[in-house]
């Protein structure tokens, strides 16, 4: 039996990293405070596009989408309610230049996109307004379903031997010779040779029992969902700049914001979970700006949720401050597509393995030594 691990947080991230330690032979336990996906996950977009600026998070994407189009593959008979949309995204004048040197280098790491005319668009988005929007296509992109893999994940994870608990909070840590050695519950303590947090908004207010701030902010951000009109068949989700939106087009539509100052700090255990009347009406007028067809689409008003964001919008993942601590947290608005991919690279790191990233650039000390990371959008979720 290899080491033993406490992970923190029944997510996406803290089921992943279980399945890919208990993989590794570890004893793994998994501690839930509420229910699992009850954090950010459960209403997650859960958009699976490659679509980024940098080098490390394109790959980790489109490595991740490959795990999610085979989930049964991964989880060993599970589904991801995995749905092959497509999605295309489309930026103003200012963005062109940006658009195409990331494209170039999507490409350059094994990425299927494209740029696409107008009459590409208006085939692949049908009554769609392309107006002077320039815009990429990306086939393999898709959406999942976040509760259904979850629930997926925690079943194959049962089966590999995690014992999962929910219902019960990490309120510390256990700390011997500067060496975190478990962690305290409301029902005792759980000893391990390293502590994963996975506790996405909360990761701060826990990590402040050993003196250290993770640089997570709880963060509300909304979502109005539209039942569309019959002659929008739905199709790829749209990620729009100039409207400043995206928009997944299952079922029903759901829009939500892309701009950094529409998530507001917030107390994740008293958040609003519905939507403003102010919300709905914004993105109705959004979304009908790009789908003329939208303003009679049907309002089912929406919900407010979570974001774990940091100063640059990307995780923070590696050991913080003491031994056997390890951060995995803070994905502002954008880590359910990344969840396999990370958790590879976590699990490897826990146990001594040659990891299959260099995540140098995710440590979480960086915003104490003054280095964030640089994307190329001024629309900090594209990563
Ligand atoms: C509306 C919305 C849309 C999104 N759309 C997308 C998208 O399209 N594509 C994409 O890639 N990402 C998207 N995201 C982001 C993505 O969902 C998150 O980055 C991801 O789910 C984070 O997973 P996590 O496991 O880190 O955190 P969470 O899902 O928040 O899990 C953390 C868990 O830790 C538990 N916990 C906290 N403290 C403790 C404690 N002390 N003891 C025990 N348990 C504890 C919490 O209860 C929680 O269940 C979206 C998020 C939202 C809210």
């Amino acid at each position: 039996m290899g080491r033993d691990v406490v992970i923190v947080g029944g997510g996406v991230m803290g089921l992943s990293i279980a399945l890919c330690l208990a993989r590794e032979g570890c004893g793994v336990v998994l501690l839930e405070r509420n229910h699992l996906g009850s954090g950010s996950t459960g209403k997650s977009g859960a958009i699976l596009r490659q679509h980024y600026s940098l080098p490390l998070t394109a790959t980790m994407a489109r490595e991740s989408l490959d795990v999610f189009s085979n989930f049964e593959e991964w989880t060993e008979g599970g589904s991801a309610g995995f749905v092959r949309s497509g999605m295309v995204l489309l930026v103003g004048p200012d963005d062109v230049a940006n658009l195409n040197r990331n494209l170039e280098l999507q490409r350059s790491v094994g990425i299927r996109t494209e740029l696409v005319d107008n009459a590409d668009i208006s085939r692949i988005l049908p009554h769609v307004e392309p107006g002077d929007s320039v815009a990429c296509y990306e086939e393999d992109a898709g959406y999942a379903d976040p509760v259904m893999t979850v629930h997926t994940l925690a079943k194959c994870v049962r089966g590999l031997g995690v014992e999962i608990h929910e219902g019960l909070e990490v309120t510390g840590f256990v700390v011997t010779d500067s060496k975190v050695t478990g962690v305290s519950t409301s029902e005792g303590e759980y000893s391990a040779q390293t502590v994963v947090v996975a506790a996405g908004a909360w990761a701060d207010a826990l990590l402040k029992d050993v003196g250290w701030s993770s640089s997570v902010q709880p963060m509300r951000v909304q979502s109005a969902v539209f039942r569309r009109p019959p002659e929008l068949p739905g199709g790829p989700t749209v990620i729009d700049f100039p409207n400043e939106m995206y928009a997944k087009q299952a079922g029903e539509t759901h829009v939500g914001s892309i701009l950094p100052s529409e998530a507001s700090p917030t107390d994740p255990d008293a958040y609003d979970e519905g939507v403003e009347g102010r919300y709905v009406r914004l993105a109705l007028g959004r979304v009908s700006a790009r789908f003329p067809a939208m303003s009679k689409s049907i309002s089912f008003g929406g919900y407010g949720a979570l974001y774990a964001v940091t100063p640059d919008w990307h995780p923070v993942v590696g050991e913080v401050g003491l031994e056997g601590l390890y951060l995995c947290a803070g994905f502002s608005g954008h880590g359910f597509k990344l969840a396999p991919s990370i958790a590879a690279t976590v699990a490897a790191e826990v146990v001594g393995k040659k990891p299959p990233h260099d995540f140098a650039i995710l440590r979480p000390d960086r915003f104490a030594t003054g280095t964030h990371i640089e994307t190329r959008y001024a629309y900090s979720i594209l990563g």
